[in-house]
């Protein structure tokens, strides 16, 4: 299947006009010119800035020699494919404070292609048409309440006129839904909403009627309770079905959420909707009762496969929770379901009720468990990619364990983390988390039709990128470490590898113009990952183009600046004095509740934003005008005056200059826990 819109009515062949390559998302290029035998010949033929200091993870789009792409903050790039050379660049100055919403960065996966018209979602919640050939806006629209904490990170899909987009926001507390808008005007042409609202409204659709019936009346209707679709959806022009995946619950524990049970539909499922209305054809839910932020909008992709010696119409997924579907794509029956990760939350699907089979440790309701897959799953929103010709799915997986801390006093706190999660426990036991492998990221080749594994290489880092194959028997994938490389499909045989000027998390993709094959791949760590992977360099984010002929340089690697401590005296006074222990302990709760997911665990960051207890003089100085004046929320920073008093606020800096006095032996600490437990290559340690 491929499915192409271009200007011209098809796209050329070897171009990436869509999403996912083709609209079965299969991530898989038909071209030969870079193969084994002399992909050791390539060259890194442009490169193009970013101007991106945090995560990117979009998918290029490249049609009619033009490559269409996003950076951090939404912005779309349009470059010459061939030269790099800049087109346009839209800037949608998405308010800095909408960082705040964002549980994983300022990222953007990429645009849909449209005839005249380029679409991007940005993360304040606005869908924008763009003119392709100007970046000139021609129409925009908002597509959420901008007072609470959705935010869009996902790429739109183009589906028969309309443009299609979700949202994200289930770790703050929102409601999931899907919207179609006209690709002409913007038009909302209708929405779907992925869990029931407040008891008083009306259901706005049957479905939701449907899924209210697997809720109890006493859920925590104020969490908006999830089910977000902040990524996946696939195409199926055949069947007219658009099939789109759904996110976790709000709040994580479902005895505080729901209680007394239900399996709270439509959490964590594939809906495969009508295009033309968005009335539901099926579903399947991947995880019945969602406790573990285990979201099912990792990517689908459509394929056709055998099934018991028959070839079917399959769609597959390999979700959060560790186990990799194949169900019948016309019906949602579900054909096999088999672990691609350790995990010890359930021991297997039942395939008579589609159901998975939850082991004794799996819920943390009441106690502390650890659970397999994390909450970062077992594979997370990094592409993987189908291969036809060796009938292999390459996955870049996770395995890796995460303490789940009930918090029995749960309160809704709005645009702040409300997983029902106790944090301030949590933190004082990390630890002691175990976490069972050194190489916690792999590269993974999957079977389908077996349901095993056929080859695994592991990562050194806990970052993982997406994944590209190609007809040669190429996989191509970047890596935490800075670093991107080509395997051989067959085998998992690293052919090739280049050093880039920092890290990778974003997919591969390949196109060809006149003749000449290119691998494209942008640079820029960040996402979820944001504030626990330490770089040695500078989180300068490029787009990098290789092909047989390139002669171009690399971007440099920048080192990071050196770091020096410039506590305020005062602060340092009051913390060796002794007598200010519970403005501090006080004041760490706070900064876990309100600073830990962008500046890190114990006010440490060896990421790529601000690691707070080597704040400037300048930044101790405007401490308040900061944290509750808003005075750098143009560089991501919001103001937490919603929040936090001037108490609160002067206690979480009494906290981060407690963490600065003893931040060598407590940052060094750290470090070996994770040098332990999660394998970061010693030379980055950067302290
Ligand atoms: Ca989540």
């Amino acid at each position: 299947m491929s499915i192409l819109f271009s200007s011209t009515g098809w796209a050329a062949e070897g171009e990436w006009p869509l999403h996912g390559g083709d609209a079965g998302e299969q991530r898989y290029s038909p071209l030969e010119q870079i193969n084994p035998g002399n992909v050791a010949d390539l060259k890194l033929a442009w490169s193009y800035p970013l101007g991106s200091k945090r995560g990117v993870e979009a998918t290029p789009i490249v049609a009619d020699g033009v490559m269409y792409t996003t950076s951090s903050w939404s912005i779309v790039h349009a470059l010459d494919a061939r030269t790099g050379k800049p087109l346009w660049i839209y800037d949608p100055k998405v308010p800095g404070a909408a960082a705040r919403k964002a549980c994983c960065d300022v990222v953007n996966r990429g645009v849909a292609l449209w005839r005249d018209r380029v679409f991007v979602g940005t993360l304040d919640g606005r869908l924008v048409a763009l003119n392709r050939r100007t970046g000139e806006v021609i129409w925009s629209v908002v597509t959420v309440d901008q007072t609470q904490a959705y935010t869009i990170t996902g790429a739109p899909r183009v589906v028969k006129g309309k443009v299609v987009i979700g949202n994200g926001g289930a770790e703050l507390g929102v409601r999931g839904y899907v919207s179609a808008y006209s690709v002409t005007d913007g038009e909302l042409v209708w929405r779907f909403y992925t869990v029931p609202g407040k008891p008083e409204h009306a259901d706005e659709h049957s479905e939701v009627t449907l899924a209210r019936k697997t809720w109890s009346e006493d859920s925590l209707w104020e969490t908006g309770l999830g089910g977000t679709v902040w990524d996946s959806m696939a195409y199926d022009p055949q069947l007219n079905l658009l099939y789109v995946g759904t996110g976790n619950a709000a709040n994580y524990n479902r005895a505080q959420r729901s209680p007394g049970g239900g399996d709270n539909l439509f959490l964590a499922s594939i809906l495969a909707l009508n295009p033309d209305t968005g009335t539901m054809a099926w579903y399947y839910q991947t995880t019945p009762a969602e406790s573990w932020d285990y979201t099912a909008t990792q990517q689908m992709i459509l394929a056709e496969i055998e099934h018991r010696g028959v070839p079917r119409k399959v769609l597959m997924q390999a979700p959060k929770n560790g186990f990799f579907y194949v169900l019948d794509r016309e019906t949602g029956e579900l054909l096999s379901a088999e672990p691609y990760t350790e995990m010890n939350w359930a021991s297997h699907i039942d395939l008579s009720s589609g159901r998975p089979v939850e082991s004794a440790v799996a819920d943390w309701s009441e106690l502390p468990r650890s659970i397999m897959p994390s909450m970062a799953g077992g594979h997370n929103w990094q592409p993987m990619s189908y291969n036809p010709k060796t009938g292999l799915v390459y996955i870049p997986t996770r395995s890796e364990a995460y303490l789940f801390y009930p918090d029995p006093d749960f309160v809704f706190r709005p645009l702040a983390f409300n997983t029902g999660e106790n944090f301030p426990a949590l933190d004082e036991k990390i630890a002691d988390l175990s976490l069972r492998q050194c190489s916690p990221t792999q590269l993974s080749a999957w079977d389908p039709v077996a349901q095993q594994m056929r080859w695994q290489e592991t990562m050194p880092t806990t970052l993982s990128a997406g994944v590209l194959s190609t007809a040669a028997g190429l996989v191509f994938q970047g890596r935490g470490d800075a670093t991107f490389l080509a395997y051989d499909a067959n085998n998992g045989k690293t052919l090739w590898q280049v050093a880039t000027n920092t890290p990778i998390v974003a997919p591969p993709v390949s196109f060809s113009i006149e003749d000449e094959q290119f691998i494209a791949v942008s640079t820029g760590m960040g996402g979820g990952s944001l504030a626990f992977n330490p770089s040695p360099y500078e989180n300068d984010g490029h787009m990098l183009v290789f092909s047989l002929q390139g002669k171009a340089t690399m971007p440099p690697r920048i080192a990071r600046p050196a770091r020096t401590l410039n506590l305020p005296d005062a602060l340092v006074d009051r913390v060796e004095n002794g007598s200010s222990s519970a403005a501090i302990e006080a004041g760490r709760i706070s900064y876990i509740r309100y600073c830990l997911v962008c500046h890190g665990v114990g006010a440490s960051n060896p990421g790529a934003l601000p690691d707070l207890r080597y704040a400037s003089k300048k930044t101790h100085d405007e401490w308040l005008a900061v944290v509750l004046g808003g005075l750098r929320q143009d560089q991501g920073m919001a103001s937490f005056s919603d929040s936090l008093n001037v108490e609160d606020a002067g206690n979480i800096q009494l906290y981060v200059v407690s963490r600065a006095m003893r931040s060598r032996l407590w940052y060094s600490k750290l470090m070996r826990w994770a040098i332990d437990k999660v394998c970061i290559p010693s030379s980055w340690i950067v302290d």
